[in-house]
């Protein structure tokens, strides 16, 4: 079984991730998208909110699965049964912080990590920007799906 974990903040979700969740749909037999909790960051969005955006888009597909964690990714692949991390490289900026991280994995487990390069009408939204547009009170529509945006 081809099981990948696709981890990350989702705070929120974007149009960006779900274009590299369904790209990369038919490569694995399932991808947990894994919500990761860290008690020294501050999200804009409540955990179960971060969850709800996320399940809304994929409740029809029983090839994905929702689960949150925290700790390592790679203890967190072993629970799961999970041989790959997936991950999406948007720029050059993301290629050298994800080579670092997928290289340190490596190290430390069998892990491999897959990286899908980003479509290029998503490559430039960030959840970060979505924050920012919202504090300021922005139109997100098109950068979100419609579980955040209807929010
Ligand atoms: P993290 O805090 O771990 O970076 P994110 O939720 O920001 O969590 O990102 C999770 C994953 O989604 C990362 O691999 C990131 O590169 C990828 N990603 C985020 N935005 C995009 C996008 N617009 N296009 C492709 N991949 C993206």
């Amino acid at each position: 079984m081809k099981r990948a974990i696709f981890p990350g903040s989702f705070d929120p979700i974007t149009l960006g991730h779900l274009d590299i969740i369904n790209r990369a749909l038919p490569l694995f037999d399932e991808i947990i998208i894994a919500v990761g909790i860290n008690s020294d960051k501050k999200y804009m969005f409540s955990l179960k909110e971060r969850l709800h955006f996320i399940k809304e888009n994929y409740v029809n597909i029983p090839k994905i699965k929702v689960e949150t964690y925290s700790g390592l990714t790679i203890d967190f692949c072993n629970k799961m049964d999970a041989d790959f991390i997936l991950r999406g490289l948007r720029n050059p900026a993301d290629f050298e912080f994800e080579k670092a991280i997928a290289q340190t994995n490596r190290k430390l487990s069998k892990i491999e990590t897959v990286f899908l390069l980003t479509s290029s009408d998503t490559s430039f939204i960030s959840s970060s920007i979505v924050r920012d547009v919202l504090r300021n009170g922005g139109d997100i529509s098109s950068l979100v799906p419609e579980s955040v945006s209807k929010k």
